[in-house]
């Protein structure tokens, strides 16, 4: 046995696996040409966020793109950072904003797949037998230094305005004989894993990111840590080889570790693996005070995707959104393909923005309107009904009361050519249509300025008398203007103008103060469809409340 694989065989006494075990446990996958493989690797340090969200969807869209697979992996090294139930509430989010996931962990608790364990932290084995073979190679080495006597040396590296880290000749336990390292392993010495790093400073490497073009930087040096002192791999090291055996083909990540690239290059050449492609993800940015900064966790509300399920967006939203900020040509796509499922479009990362997407609350509003619009009265109901279980349980009962009224309500202006775009949020719906419920209804008879009471109150007894449920729109509007000449008010628009002083008003202020009588409200949806869903009792009571609140104001 040569004195490297004492020393391997002194520091992992217990693995007895090989790396070639491993590549036999976890071969190629067996997908079609040009399959990609993509994942997300989530820390449990807290809940899910929109920049998390948004870089699964670009992972998930690749794979699909190309009958792939997109899988999700949990990295929970880092116990100190870790949050009770983090691991969780990421993937109930990435359920419930309807994120497909096809391996890993696929649903809180839910993990499948062959090339698991998903979980870092039940890999330690695996990354103990790629770090023996790396010793027995003089590709990595024990390291005995102290965090003080670390410090001191980077001290002396700022003193000395040398860049910090540990390289060349400050990479003092490198200059270690093995027989010597083994012998301080033998007394128990605390030690670190360090990467034996063949790099120089001097070389450039290039590599190609899918997204931000040729990037060239200089090579790694650094006797970069792969086993903490407990025997935890470093992100660098668990990175190269959880992408390499679960072979993934791309990496999609955010470019907070662009910077590591270099590093990782070299992990692979060293470890003998085929490094994947990169693509790193801009920030989502946002507008403050006219300038543009990186959606921040800690002031931005919009950063957490609780925030989005609180103001009840559908799921649909955020996604179709989230498309128009990642591929500019998605809108039109949008335009020319309404009902086509998102992932029939052709998503490109080579089309993603370099400097940052800008994220506008506005934007998803209007994009959520026109999702909401194309919706069924059905579904409407189903998902505002779920919306309001979870934050307004009395608006759920009330809807849930009597549910085929409730999609009666949701019915109007819908499901024609022009259905109207006026929901954003499930949140705005118990005040949109509150005039439907009793319970809610706040007779709020605020009459346009030009309309007296006097007149609003004959106006609302001459209707009574020609009120007709069964009439359909045109009819109801027919009604509306048979009774508004002997009261003064001009039965046609275009004839008004023409003579406005001849008049009290228009059919306008006509149907305006039935719609404020039965509704509360200036704007609704179409009052006739309205009336229709109310019903007789309750719209002759509320028009007999108003005129007697208007012969009040007398
Ligand atoms: N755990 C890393 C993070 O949360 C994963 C980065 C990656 O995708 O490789 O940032």
């Amino acid at each position: 046995m040569s004195v490297y694989e004492q020393l391997a065989q002194a520091m992992f006494p217990d693995i007895d696996k090989t790396p070639a075990d491993y590549e036999t446990i976890y071969p190629p996958r067996q997908l079609k040409e040009g399959a990609r493989v993509t994942r997300i690797a989530p820390s449990p340090t807290g809940y899910l966020h929109l920049g998390t969200f948004f870089t699964s969807m670009i992972n998930r869209l690749t794979a699909s793109a190309t009958d792939g697979v997109f899988f999700f992996r949990l990295e929970d090294t880092d116990k100190k950072r870790e949050v009770d139930g983090g691991a969780d509430d990421i993937l109930k989010g990435m359920n419930d904003f309807g994120l497909a996931i096809d391996e890993g962990f696929v649903a809180p608790g839910v993990v499948q797949g062959d090339y698991g364990p998903y979980q870092q932290s039940k890999r330690a084995a695996i990354y103990h037998a790629y770090v023996k073979e790396l010793v027995k190679n003089n590709l990595a080495y024990p390291c005995f230094c102290t965090e003080e006597a670390r410090q001191i040396s980077r001290e002396r590296q700022e003193k000395d305005k040398v860049r910090t880290g540990y390289y060349g000749d400050y990479a003092v336990c490198r200059g270690l004989t093995p027989e010597e390292a083994l012998q301080r392993i033998q007394e128990g010495q605390p030690y670190v894993v360090r990467l034996h790093s063949m790099g120089n400073e001097e070389n450039r490497i290039k590599f190609d990111d899918m997204i931000k073009g040729t990037i060239e930087m200089p090579e790694n040096d650094e006797d970069i840590v792969l086993l903490k002192s407990d025997g935890i791999p470093t992100y660098h090291f668990a990175h190269a080889v959880d992408d390499h055996l679960m072979r993934t083909t791309h990496v999609i990540r955010g470019d907070e570790w662009i910077s590591s690239v270099p590093k990782h290059l070299q992990l692979f050449k060293t470890l003998g693996f085929k490094p994947p492609k990169y693509a790193h993800v801009s920030p989502i940015m946002v507008e403050d005070n006219g300038n543009k900064r990186k959606l921040s966790k800690r002031k931005d509300p919009q950063a957490a995707m609780h925030f989005y399920a609180q103001q009840g967006y559908p799921a649909a939203s955020v996604r179709e959104y989230l498309l128009t900020i990642a591929n500019s040509d998605f809108e039109d796509w949008r335009r020319a393909n309404a009902e086509a499922d998102y992932r029939n479009f052709k998503f490109n990362l080579k089309k993603m923005s370099v400097s940052g997407a800008l994220f506008d609350l506005n934007k998803l509003n209007d994009v959520s309107k026109n999702v909401i619009a194309r919706m069924d009265a059905n579904a409407v109901y189903q998902e505002v009904l779920a919306w309001a279980k979870e934050y307004q349980p009395d608006f759920a009962a009330l809807l849930e009361k009597d549910a085929a009224y409730s999609v009666g309500v949701f019915s109007i202006d819908r499901g024609n050519a022009k259905p109207r775009k006026d929901i954003a949020k499930w949140s705005e719906v118990p005040d949109y249509i509150a005039f439907f419920f009793d319970e809610l209804y706040q007779n709020n008879l605020e009459l346009p300025e030009n309309v007296a009471p006097v007149d609003a109150a004959a106006i609302l007894r001459a209707y009574l008398t020609v009120y007709d449920k069964e009439q359909d729109k045109n009819a109801w509007f027919e009604t509306v203007k048979s009774i508004c000449s002997p009261l003064g008010f001009c039965p046609d628009m275009k004839q008004y103008k023409t003579q406005p002083d001849a008049w009290k008003g228009h059919v306008g202020d006509v149907s305006t103060v039935i719609r404020i009588a039965i509704t509360g409200r200036r704007n609704t949806p179409d009052l006739c469809a309205i009336m229709q869903q109310l019903g007789v009792e309750t719209v002759q009571a509320r028009l007999q409340a108003a005129i007697t609140e208007f012969e009040n104001r007398l």
